[in-house]
C-alpha cells in the first residue's frame, strides 16, 4: 500500500493544501460547464454524470492522484449528503480491492463510488478525468488543462511524492484517516465559503462607501 502523503503538520502547510483543494474545485468548472454544452446537443445524462457503465469492469480503468482521494474523503467526512455512505463505500471497495493488484498501472475494477448508477461525489469531490473523459476516451483541450493543473497542485504540495493509482487504492491510504490531512473540509465547501466571504466584504464594502458619502 503507498504510503500517505502531506500529515495534518505546521498550519501553513494545512492552508497549503486547503487552497490546492480550493483550486482544484476550481479545475472543475470549465469542465462541468463543457459536459452541460454536449449535453444539450446530443442525448446523454444529464448534469455530465458518466455512463455508469464506464464506471464498472471492464470498462473503468480510472486512476486518481493524492490530491483528489484527500478531496473525496474530506468530502464523506463533512458533507451531508455522503452521511451513512461509508460503510457501503468500504464494503465496495473491499470487493474492488480483490480485483486489482497494488501497482500504480490503470487496471479494471468497478469504482466504489458509484451507487445505484449514480456517481456519489458527483458535484462535491468528482475527480478531474471522471469528468475530463470523453466517451471516445480522449480528452478536450479544457480536460488537457484541467488535468494539467491537477498534476502541477500535487506536484506543488507533495514535490515528486505523490502518484497515480485506481480509486479503491488511493481512497484506501485516507479514507479512514483520523488525524491527516483527509481531516478537514473538501474543496467544494472551501471554495463556497470563500465565495460566500467574498460577497460579505463586497457588501460591507458597498455599505461603508454609501454611508460615507
Ligand atoms: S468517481 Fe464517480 S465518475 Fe469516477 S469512476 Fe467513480 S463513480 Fe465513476
Amino acid at each position: 500500500m503507498a504510503r500517505k502523503r502531506g500529515g495534518r503538520g505546521s498550519s501553513s502547510r494545512t492552508n497549503s493544501l486547503d487552497e490546492s483543494l480550493v483550486s482544484l474545485d476550481r479545475s472543475r468548472g470549465p469542465l462541468f460547464l463543457e459536459k452541460q454544452e454536449q449535453s444539450a446537443s446530443t442525448p446523454g445524462r444529464p448534469d455530465g454524470h458518466r455512463d455508469p457503465m464506464c464506471c464498472r469492469r471492464p470498462q473503468n480503468r480510472m486512476r486518481i492522484t493524492d490530491l483528489e482521494a484527500i478531496d473525496i474523503s474530506r468530502a464523506f467526512s463533512e458533507k451531508p449528503h455522503l452521511k451513512g455512505k461509508l460503510k457501503k463505500v468500504l464494503g465496495r471497495m473491499g470487493v474492488s480491492l480483490t480485483f486489482i493488484g497494488d501497482t500504480n498501472k490503470a487496471q479494471p475494477y468497478t469504482c466504489p463510488l458509484l451507487e445505484d448508477d449514480t456517481c456519489l461525489v458527483h458535484r462535491s469531490a468528482k475527480p478531474i478525468e471522471c469528468l475530463a473523459i470523453r466517451d471516445d476516451e480522449s480528452f478536450s483541450q479544457e480536460g488537457r488543462r484541467s488535468i494539467e493543473r491537477r498534476d502541477q497542485l500535487n506536484q506543488d504540495l507533495f514535490a515528486n511524492n505523490w502518484d497515480y493509482k485506481s480509486i479503491p487504492l488511493m481512497l484506501a491510504n485516507y479514507l479512514m484517516d483520523a488525524e491527516g490531512p483527509a481531516v478537514g473540509k473538501s474543496g467544494s465547501t472551501l471554495r463556497k465559503e470563500l465565495q460566500k466571504k467574498k460577497r460579505r466584504d463586497d457588501s460591507d464594502r458597498r455599505n461603508t462607501g454609501e454611508r460615507s458619502r
